[in-house]
């Protein structure tokens, strides 16, 4: 397929804001597009989940591709806001014309891609402007312009992935369940397509493939134990764990381990890996968990720990023995050959204590007791804060697996004042010695508008966390005004503070007093950060308490 027939798709898609005619432009092209070339149209469609490309490789690539100097392309880039303009406009005025005879396709554009994702390592820099430039130079300038936004990773065409969802199904004429049914199982909206176009009904049957992993379900929050008890018939209550949501994927001796955001950390956890082998009873199966990490007398340890041993890629076995882990098991998805999905909770934790040897310490069951009884409740409760832990999980016994879905069947219970989970979304340079690092952080919180500031964080960070926090973000810099930022909205912090106040100050409507870091969340995604309703859930409370100070 020409690139510029996806182009002429994406530039219609822009100059909409209605998602129902969104929903049916996608249609149309899908409609339009050979089933063997489905799959890598709505792969391009919906944006690559691990592009992501610094604007400042970018700067330099625009650079070398229009023969321009790179102080032109960061002033042009100050003026216009979106590398993809400027892109854009140095393509409509370059001076020689491509040597490429050929149109540019889709394949190769994918094809250049991939090349570029596969290199790494010490002068592979070189190579890999030369496979952007190669592209650049030979789109449209309107194809260079969302070149540059499929590699920088912000399309600004307004297509998430429920748009997508009811594009297939509009197209092939096919219900949103049944498409959503085999997102479920598959995680490929690229595959779906294809099926919906090439036999529908097989959209019901989509089987759940081992070594693919599957959206995890999500908890709501509740105001407090009594409430979350007396939202199901059947609770049952488990301890929180503070940890790394883990979901293992067992085919035989193949063991594979996947995070909530679905990367393959399979080689961070070698151990693991092992303790699945020895103690599933099971040939297949998909079990869920928390992987904490514990000190040599087994208590656990903060999340910082773990998360340095997700992150690392090298050294692995002095890390396994420097930061042992824990596992929690909560939940079992499939097992030989049978989709677990769809059957209650009371049933897939039946099924996960059948097939678990426990090893004490390191393979266990999630606690969990079964009761509707408050004090019962509460005592574990309790329990479970004394031993360490962040708070429980209620959960609801005759409810489903919903993958990728927040439906309130569990719903976590921890004390208040809570932390909240926020985006960065902007920041401020420092002064004097600070100059270099970025110093102060615009806090957004996720509302059905986008992530609207809802505080300034100043203070209560080290000095090394700035600096990682600066290394993060300072790729992420989408605009520049004096020492103030606006940063693309990708980290997510934890933070802690005083109070939530309300404000006029900031577009989110409230302030929040005091915040300070805890940690950075990089197991967490934007879109899983917390929500505008979360704080005004955690308002209410607060006032409800009466103001301690
Ligand atoms: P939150 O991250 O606060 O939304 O809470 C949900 C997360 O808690 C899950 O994604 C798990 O990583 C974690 N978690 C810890 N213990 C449990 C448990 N017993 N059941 C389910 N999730 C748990």
């Amino acid at each position: 397929m020409k690139y510029s027939e996806i182009v002429r798709v994406y530039d219609k898609l822009e100059h909409t804001t209605k998602k129902l005619e969104k929903r049916d432009i996608l249609a149309d092209f899908y409609k339009s597009v050979p089933p063997n070339e489905l799959s890598l149209v709505v792969k391009f469609t919906l944006g690559f989940e691990d592009l992501g490309v610094a604007n400042e490789f970018m700067k330099m690539t625009i650079a070398k591709s229009f023969g321009v100097r790179e102080s032109d392309v960061v002033k042009k880039f100050k003026e216009l806001g979106d590398l993809g303009k400027v892109t854009e406009f140095y393509s409509k005025h370059k001076r020689q014309t491509s040597l490429l005879k050929k149109e540019l396709t889709l394949e190769k554009v994918y094809k250049n891609i991939k090349e570029f994702l596969s290199m790494s390592g010490k002068g592979s820099v070189g190579k890999k402007i030369s496979i952007i430039s190669e592209l650049l130079s030979s789109a449209s300038p309107m194809g260079a312009k969302y070149i540059t936004r499929t590699l920088i990773g912000d399309m600004r065409i307004g297509v998430a992935e429920g748009i997508v969802r009811d594009a297939i199904a509009k197209a092939f004429d096919a219900s949103v369940e049944d498409v959503e049914n085999a997102y479920d199982m598959l995680t490929d909206y690229g595959e779906v397509a294809r099926i919906a176009a090439t036999n529908k009904s097989e959209l019901k049957n989509a089987k759940i493939v081992l070594g693919r992993p599957l959206r995890v379900m999500l908890a709501e929050r509740a105001k407090n134990l009594k409430e979350a008890l007396d939202a199901f018939e059947h609770p049952c209550i488990e301890t929180k764990y503070d940890g790394f949501r883990t979901q293992i994927h067992k085919d035989g001796d193949k063991v594979w381990i996947f995070s909530r955001r679905l990367e393959n950390v399979t080689k961070q956890f070698p151990d693991l890996v092992e303790l699945v082998k020895k103690h599933v009873k099971a040939k297949r199966c998909i079990l869920e968990g928390e992987t904490v990490a514990i000190d040599d007398k087994g208590r656990p340890l903060p999340f910082q720990k773990l998360s340095r041993r997700i992150q690392r890629k090298y050294d692995i076995e002095k890390m396994m023995k420097e930061i042992p882990i824990q596992i929690n098991l909560f939940e079992l998805i499939y097992i030989d050959g049978e989709n677990y999905i769809k059957k209650p909770l009371r049933e897939r934790w039946a099924m996960l204590k059948k097939i678990i040897k426990p090893l004490k310490g390191k393979f266990v069951l999630a606690e969990h007791i079964e009761t509707k009884d408050y004090k019962k409740a509460e005592e574990f409760y309790k329990w479970s804060l004394s031993v360490g832990e962040e708070g429980v999980m209620v959960k609801n016994l005759d409810a489903i697996y919903r993958p990728g879905k927040r439906v309130g069947f569990w719903l976590k219970v921890k004390p208040i004042m809570d932390t909240l989970d926020l985006v960065i979304i902007g920041a401020e340079w420092g002064t004097g010695k600070r100059a270099n690092v970025l110093g102060s952080y615009v806090l957004g919180i996720r509302t059905p508008s986008g992530f609207l500031p809802i505080g300034m964080m100043g203070s209560g960070f080290t000095d090394e966390q700035l600096k990682e926090l600066t290394e993060k973000l300072k790729p992420l810099i989408v605009e520049e005004h004096g020492r103030e930022v606006v940063i693309r909205s990708e980290i997510v912090v934890e933070v802690a503070y005083e109070e939530i106040q309300k404000s006029p100050n900031y577009e989110s409507g409230y302030a929040l007093r005091f915040p300070r870091l805890v940690r950075i969340r990089y197991d967490r995604a934007p879109n899983e950060a917390s929500v505008i309703r979360d704080v005004e859930e955690l308002y209410r409370i607060q006032r409800g308490r009466g103001k301690k100070k």
